[in-house]
């Protein structure tokens, strides 16, 4: 077969793991970015710089690449379906479309018989006094939000009237969940409507930012099947062509909530690169260039810190690690406070 060459939207850590894998199965990349510092350029074949809506720029992108995928899902949906008129784009279109927007996922997950959080779609300050049933809650922006932005924890609506906030742009309140833990689902599905799916992995977050991540997740057995099985349903009623994460609440009663679907390779998949045979990162150019599925493996078990802001410092510094720790420094222009920089994984 003559050789493939992907093209990868976003140029982010999670843009550069990917031009590393297909780097590893002999695939070419081309990162397309309207950032032109992006790290991916430091690993993938050839570099666009240009907006997401810039026509000339796009298609300078397209002239180089056989097929595209993405690595962030905020790419306005007109960008991708235009796209995918030249050359296919994996996972579709419609898919980003659908879990771009809060509330859409969330009536789809519903749909399909799955928990999520109990949510209100909000877009006047006035309809916040009838919502008592959900508070305390989080207002959530319906779009564009990642890491915590756009959202705003409210205990009683006096606090939201004070909110300078423009509700036109659509929000969504959350009934705050009482956490017991985090866990996230990452699975791959091949276009022959087959599996690779990975075990639970359990995440921390501070500041609604993941902070670590470790295999195996402590859970009970019920919930162990049950977020494998839902990760499952959510990657079939897609019909998804790549790598897609789960993220899910557990309650102090041991009940399972979806919190929301990644339509890409996912933070919490980081340990993978070094826990498995086979990285998520991987999986996903296996499963879009239609490549061989390799069953997967476990290496062992892992623990995974992100660094964050100028955390990375003292690891930049440090002359050696031992065989268990594996560093990746993300290779960002400017260190800024709780941006992602690198992180670190231990195999235990
Ligand atoms: P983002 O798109 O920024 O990742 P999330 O909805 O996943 O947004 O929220 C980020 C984090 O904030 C979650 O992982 C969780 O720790 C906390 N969080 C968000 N919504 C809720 C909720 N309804 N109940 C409890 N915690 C929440
Ligand atoms: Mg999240």
């Amino acid at each position: 077969m003559s050789q493939i060459t992907l093209g990868i939207i976003g140029g982010g850590q999670l843009g550069s793991m990917l031009a590393i894998a297909a780097k590893k199965l002999n695939i070419k990349t081309v990162v397309f970015c309207d950032d032109i510092d992006a790290p991916a350029q430091n690993f993938c074949n050839q570099f666009v710089n240009g907006n997401y809506d810039n026509k000339e720029k796009i298609s300078e992108f397209l002239n180089q690449v056989d097929l595209v995928t993405f690595e962030f899902e905020n790419i306005p949906f007109e960008t991708l379906s235009g796209i995918n008129k030249f050359k296919p784009v994996l996972p579709k279109p419609s898919v980003n479309r659908l879990i771009q927007h809060r509330l859409a996922e969330k009536d789809f997950i519903n749909k399909l018989n799955i928990r999520t959080t109990r949510y209100v779609a909000i877009d006047k300050k006035s309809d916040i006094d009838a919502l008592e049933d959900f508070l305390p809650g989080i207002l959530k922006t319906t779009t564009l939000g990642y890491d915590g932005k756009g959202q705003y924890p409210i205990k009683s609506s006096d606090e939201i009237n004070s909110l300078n906030i423009d509700f036109s742009k659509g929000y969504i309140l959350e009934k705050l969940v009482k956490l017991k833990k985090e866990i996230s689902i990452i699975i791959t599905r091949f276009s022959n409507n087959k599996y690779e799916i990975y075990e639970p992995i359990e995440n921390t977050h501070e500041d609604q930012i993941l902070k670590y991540s470790k295999i195996p997740a402590e859970i009970n057995e019920k919930i162990f099947n049950q977020s494998k099985d839902w990760a499952m349903l959510i990657a079939e009623e897609l019909k998804y062509v790549g790598t897609l994460c789960v993220e899910f609440f557990i309650d102090r009663n041991d009940n399972l909530y979806v919190n929301e679907i990644a339509p890409r390779v996912h933070n919490s998949g980081h340990l993978t690169i070094n826990a498995f045979n086979v990285s998520q990162f991987e999986n996903h150019v296996r499963a879009v260039c239609g490549l061989e599925q390799i069953p997967l493996k476990k290496i062992s078990n892992a623990k995974m810190i992100n660094l964050l802001g100028d955390q990375i410092t003292h690891y930049r510094n440090l002359q050696k690690f031992n065989d268990k720790e594996f560093f990746f420094d993300y290779l960002k222009k400017d260190i800024k406070e709780n941006r992602k920089m690198g992180h670190i994984t231990t195999l235990l």
